[in-house]
């Protein structure tokens, strides 16, 4: 292994990088890094690559564990262009279209679409006349995304002035920073459907639309202008398609490697300690789990890791999820791919999970039957059902530990399908897998069971964001969900280039 110089970032392109964790974040950084000349091996603890978007097969019927909802797909256009190869010879990407469906409990339903005539249609049921509203919508979220993707978001930013300043003040008015993701939202829409439907992403990203920055509408409008898609085979069939990337350009993914920690001596990374007992010289690591868990768990030095707690408790982290995967034994009809529940106080909802710490009155949850976009996910006849509930952090959740018992949330869910006309019963579950936030926590390392890591509050982001690099200890770097650029799989891929010029940058 090239030695180097203590306490300072190789010099040398061709110097070995270890990642740990082959989730998209780490794939990407790997991907990146190789495609830089540096010689990258990535330690994977659980038995396959692709963290939490990872796979479930039981009996024929096969599930996306994690994310289900694919957008940006030019985000892995452009990965696969970097190494200049085409994501269509890797991975087979299938619109769907409609894209997602929002219920409400009084029969009310929203469909959304990413063919303009369509979308107006369902949106003209819930507010006649919006047609300038949206327009107008379309036009502004336009330009904020254009500004977020080609100045805020993929720049590694430390210094909260030089990163604002990259805006000039019209951009800046125009950002919608200074309004809540709701109240920016009333600007274009009168009706409080669509605004809820539209600003229901805050879930994902870890704060109520009331207090969240408004430059979150761009969420729904990347959605709806650059289409919602399927991998064939599923999510899976992204992670499938990035592993063979990077093992095609050299990477070494080698899985059941847990690594138990991170040496480091007199502020500089030395090495790996894998869970076998063995130790390997390395001097530039990247982590790809959980920045939180990455400094309190992983890092061999108590003072650092010290630090990293009391740092910890500042830190807002997105909600935990129960998932649930059930194999059923006859087609869906009556529900489509992805599908939103929406509560009837749906500010009472998101007030629950993040300031009052309980399960949400009126259980919102999502849904998603991948299978009604690619049939082979389930035997023939059958389909595939999951289900994300969220539910509060571990360690903050308040009220009744009952209404956290899978069983009952599964019972809840259920109910509510049968609502809304899905004839589903438990008789009709064949198979059945659930993951709670401690399974998520300890399968794949989340802090606190936290799905989707660091909140995107304004003050957790850019230049505020956990960085993606260790200020003290000289040779960390960090990739993935709780660093900068943020959560999402078009996020963490991004953050993957970014780390990977980080490293680079550091290297001059
Ligand atoms: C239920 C759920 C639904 C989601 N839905 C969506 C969605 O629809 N769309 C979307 O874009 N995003 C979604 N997300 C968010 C998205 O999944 C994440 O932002 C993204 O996948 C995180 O990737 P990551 O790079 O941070 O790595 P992770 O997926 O967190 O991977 C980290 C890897 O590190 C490994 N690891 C941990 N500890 C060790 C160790 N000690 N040694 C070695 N390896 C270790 C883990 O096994 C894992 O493979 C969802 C997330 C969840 C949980």
């Amino acid at each position: 292994m090239t030695q180097t110089v203590r306490g300072k970032t190789p010099r040398n392109p061709s110097t070995p990088v270890a990642v740990i964790g082959a989730g998209l974040g780490g794939l990407s950084a790997a991907i990146h890094l190789r495609l830089r000349g540096y010689d990258v091996t990535v330690f994977e603890g659980q038995e396959r690559p692709g963290g939490r978007s990872n796979r479930v097969i039981q009996r024929g019927f096969v599930f996306d564990t994690g994310p289900t909802l694919l957008n940006y797909p030019w985000v892995f256009e452009e990965l696969f262009a970097a190494a200049g190869k085409r994501l269509e010879d890797y991975v087979q990407l299938l619109p769907v279209d409609p894209s997602v469906s929002y219920q409400w409990p009084d029969g009310a339903q929203l469909e959304l679409s990413s063919q303009y005539d369509r979308l107006l249609d369902q949106l003209e049921a819930l507010e006649p006349g919006v047609g300038k509203g949206l327009a107008r919508y379309f036009k502004d979220a336009q330009a904020k995304y254009a500004l977020a993707f080609n100045k805020l978001v993929t720049c590694n930013a430390d210094n909260p002035l030089a990163w604002l300043g990259r805006l000039t003040p019209r951009e800046m008015l125009r950002s919608g920073v200074w309004r809540s993701l709701y109240g920016e939202l009333g600007r274009y829409f009168k009706s409080p459907r669509i605004r809820e439907a539209f600003g229901s992403y805050g879930m994902y990203l870890g704060g109520s639309p009331f207090d969240l920055p408004g430059i979150f509408t761009i969420l729904a409008y990347g959605e709806l202008a650059h289409g919602l898609w399927l991998p064939k085979g599923g999510v899976y069939g992204l992670v499938e398609g990035m592993v063979k990337l990077a093992e095609d350009l050299g990477v070494s993914i080698q899985c059941n490697a847990p690594v138990r920690a991170i040496r480091v001596l007199d502020g500089a990374v030395r090495g790996l300690e894998l869970s076998d007992g063995s130790r390997e010289d390395w001097r530039v690591v990247v982590s790809n789990v959980d920045a939180l868990t990455t400094d309190m768990q992983l890092v061999d030095d108590p003072a650092f890791r010290e630090a990293a707690q009391r740092r910890s408790e500042r830190v807002t982290m997105t909600p935990c999820v129960y998932t649930y995967y059930w194999g059923v034994r006859r087609p869906l009809n009556d529900i489509g791919h992805h599908t939103i529940f929406l509560p009837s106080d749906y500010r009472g909802a998101f007030d629950d999970l993040f300031k009052n710490k309980r399960l949400p009155t009126g259980l919102p949850f999502y849904t998603s039957v991948a299978s009604a976009t690619d049939p082979d996910l389930a035997p023939r006849g059958g389909a595939t059902l999951f289900v994300l509930v969220p539910a509060p952090l571990l360690g903050a959740a308040n009220g009744n530990p009952a209404a956290l018992d899978p069983g009952s949330i599964r019972e809840q869910v259920i109910a509510r399908l049968n609502q809304h006309g899905v004839d589903l019963t438990s008789k009709d579950i064949v198979t059945e897998t659930v993951y709670t936030p401690r399974d998520w926590r300890d399968r794949f390392g989340l802090y606190r069971g936290s799905a989707f890591g660091a909140a995107h509050t304004l003050f957790q982001m850019g230049p505020w964001r956990l960085p993606n690099y260790a200020k003290t200890i000289s040779g960390l770097y960090y990739v993935g969900a709780s660093t900068t650029p943020g959560t999402g799989m078009p996020m963490v891929v991004l953050g993957g280039g970014m780390t990977a010029e980080r490293i680079a940058e550091r290297s001059k």
